[in-house]
């Protein structure tokens, strides 16, 4: 089946809609093809699936082959840049109307899910990510099932779960956290998105919101907490219109200065769209270096 080759499967998870969970989905594969390995996303989100946009693929066309689907190359792996290869797997791409959510009664659901588990050709893949749908919803139980029922023992390495500062203060990450115990899926740890803001203007990284009740919330739960990320819109900027980010000089975010090099070539400090792959444009967002201390984590999770 086509999960044969993948060696570890990690699913992303969120209480609520909205906290980031496409993001993080996408800022971890980044970061994890730039540490070397071949990653595969496979976007199951059915209420919105956003994973195509994340990716600049919106209008790809998926090959059907013999017995199923070939996943949407992003990128191929480039070892002398110590880059692995990057795939892409979503139910966007075969909805008629792109950005529509799946208005699909619970079966039909259950059965998409189930045939994009078992029917998409993933060649050699160190990290198979899943984007799940927010919430503890039907989908989210069947695809536990299956995956529990498909997967090799240990496969299913385990989840990641977003939230965000004002989430933590609702039930819903809460009942995620619950959904994981009771399908006994390992948590491998919890991220907290949208915890101030990088100012694109003042080289000021401001909170806006009381953030920390993430790391109380994953400590209370016996489980690791990953990290806090800010809102970047320079992030937003490169996802939507492909520019490279620039800050200002004297930018610091978690403590590293992130500001434009004042060598960068005048269309990128400007920011202008250049033709460079998305991994290679993610180096400069401020969010990267976040990320390639929360994906070290979790492949030290993943590997204990
Ligand atoms: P979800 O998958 O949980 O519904 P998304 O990942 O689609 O949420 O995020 C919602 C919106 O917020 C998207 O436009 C996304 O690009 C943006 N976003 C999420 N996290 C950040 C961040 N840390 N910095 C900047 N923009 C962000």
């Amino acid at each position: 089946m086509s999960l044969t080759k993948v060696k570890h499967i990690v699913l992303v998870l969120s209480g609520k809609g909205g906290v980031g969970k496409s993001s993080v989905t996408t800022q971890l594969a980044l970061s994890l093809s730039l540490a070397g390995h071949s990653v595969g996303v496979l976007d199951v989100d059915l209420t919105g699936p956003s994973i195509p946009r994340m990716f600049g693929i919106e209008d790809a066309k998926v090959t059907q082959a013999p017995g199923g689907w070939l996943p949407i190359t992003v990128h191929e792996a480039d070892p002398s840049a110590g880059i692995g290869s990057l795939r892409v797997m979503s139910l966007g791409f075969l909805l008629p109307k792109r950005g529509d959510a799946v208005v699909w009664r619970g079966p039909k659901k259950t059965a998409m899910v189930r045939q994009f588990l078992t029917d998409v050709f993933w060649d050699e893949t160190d990290y198979l990510l899943i984007d799940t749908p927010p919430g503890t919803s039907d989908e989210h139980i069947s695809l536990a099932e299956n995956l529990l029922q498909k997967a090799r023992p240990g496969q299913l390495a385990g989840a990641v779960v977003v939230t965000t500062p004002q989430a933590v203060a609702t039930a819903d990450v809460r009942k995620e956290l619950n959904f994981c115990q009771k399908t006994s899926i390992r948590v491998l740890g919890v991220v907290e998105n949208m915890c101030g803001f990088v100012c694109p203007n003042c080289s000021e990284c401001t909170n806006i919101f009381m953030s920390g009740g993430g790391e109380v919330m994953a400590n209370d739960f016996g489980v690791r907490f990953l990290g806090r990320i800010p809102i970047d819109p320079q992030f937003l900027v490169l996802i939507e219109t492909g520019k490279r980010p620039t800050y200002p000089a004297g930018t610091t975010v978690d403590g590293k200065d992130v500001s434009t090099p004042a060598g960068a070539s005048a269309a990128e400090e400007v920011g202008v769209k250049d033709g460079s792959l998305l991994v290679h444009k993610y180096k400069d967002c401020s969010l990267a270096q976040i990320f390639s201390k929360i994906t070290a984590d979790v492949i030290s999770a993943v590997q204990q």
